[in-house]
């Protein structure tokens, strides 16, 4: 399969001509059962329509994707949720007024129209309505459902640039539309509301807190932080490992001239091995360390831009062939808790504590 790809600007307040264009095209493949990449601002989708359950077993063929683990249906217009959840509860309503058009994913009851290809075999299904403009103008060329994973190979850190994209989907898929970088960086958050209370499946960008104010109490699946909680994750795509680097990953904790010291020896050992080095890293402490690949996420004043660098860091870890990798680690509340969440399953849970 040939795989076309079309630039948009992200930040466009009217597409040119050409642009337009595109995204018709892009719309009419989706409704005709293909497959298309676009960006959302939390990571580049793979988009096709949610209702045609052909089209749902494309995507997990081109992902190389476990069937059992569900998609996540977007839309581009609140009341669009009546068709594919059969029923609305008034939960659902608040945190779409508070956190609609963005990335939240909200779990309820599926109705008929949504096959089991789309939803994993449950009963239930995942709605999202994306912000970013590229993303809602496809959706609604498409026909208004959209299930959309994250555009990487199974198993690969998603994509936050089309390069990304091409790199896993090149001849997969039928289309790329090239929105430049993501915004968020990471997927979103998942909110199951079929439970009472509310339960979080997977933390994003809209934290506990946040999702609190509005909601009264929310929990969080014990499964997010730790792996040995002898429960399987409510969310399903969360038991298999994710976001993984080729190279094996090691998170340090600790006190940061620790870290430094214990990351360093490892790679120099590692390297006396024969082995490739990287060590990742945040600003504030970047000049202690030594390896082959040194990176940096950005400040961790400033965790926006952790989030943001995250994943293309750990695939420029592979870019660099580098076989053994270390890492800073992160705060487990707010939107730290999304960023150690991503990292501790690249890592594999592979943490040492020095
Ligand atoms: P991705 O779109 O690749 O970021 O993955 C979608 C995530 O949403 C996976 O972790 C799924 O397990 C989760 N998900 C989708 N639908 C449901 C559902 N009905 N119940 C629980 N989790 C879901
Ligand atoms: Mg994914």
């Amino acid at each position: 399969m040939k795989t076309i790809t079309e630039k948009i600007r992200q930040d466009a307040e009217r597409l040119t001509d050409r642009e337009e264009e595109a995204l018709r095209k892009a719309g009419n493949i989706i409704r005709q059962g293909g497959l298309v990449a676009f960006p959302t601002e939390t990571v580049y989708g793979l988009g096709g329509d949610a209702l045609n359950r052909e089209s749902s077993r494309r995507i997990y063929e081109a992902k190389g994707r476990p069937s059992d683990n569900p998609l996540i249906v977007h839309i581009c217009r609140f009341e669009d949720i009546a068709e594919i959840a059969s029923d609305v509860p008034e939960e659902a309503v608040r945190i779409a007024a508070a956190f609609w058009p963005g990335p939240l994913t909200m779990i309820l009851h599926k109705s008929d129209r949504v096959p089991y290809e789309t939803t994993g075999g449950l009963d239930t299904v995942a709605v999202r309505l994306p912000s970013h403009p590229v993303a809602r103008k496809l959706i609604e060329y498409s026909g208004g459902y959209v299930a959309a994973p994250s555009a990487n190979i199974s198993g690969r850190p998603s994509p936050t640039a089309a390069k990304y994209v091409t790199e896993d989907m090149e001849g997969r898929i039928d289309m790329i539309l090239d929105g430049g970088a993501v915004g968020i960086g990471l997927e979103s958050t998942i909110v199951d509301l079929t439970v009472t209370p509310p339960q979080i499946l997977r933390p994003g960008y809209v934290t506990q807190e946040m999702l609190s104010n509005v909601l009264g109490k929310v929990d969080t699946d014990v499964t997010i932080l730790q792996r040995d909680s002898g429960q399987a994750p409510k969310a399903p795509g969360m038991k298999y490992r994710h976001y993984a680097p080729k190279g094996e990953l090691t998170i340090v904790e600790g006190d940061p001239e620790l870290v430094a010291a214990y990351m360093n020896r490892q790679a120099a050992n590692a390297r006396e091995r024969g082995e490739r080095t990287g060590i990742i890293g945040t600003r504030e402490h970047m000049a202690q360390y030594q390896a082959d690949v040194v990176k940096c996420l950005g400040d961790r004043a400033d965790e926006e831009s952790i989030a943001r660098n995250l994943y293309s860091v750990l695939r420029q870890m592979d870019e660099e062939q580098v076989t053994r990798i270390y890492s800073e680690s992160f705060a487990s509340q707010g939107f730290g808790q999304a960023i150690m969440n991503r990292l501790l399953k690249a890592a594999g849970y592979r943490v040492v504590k020095v």
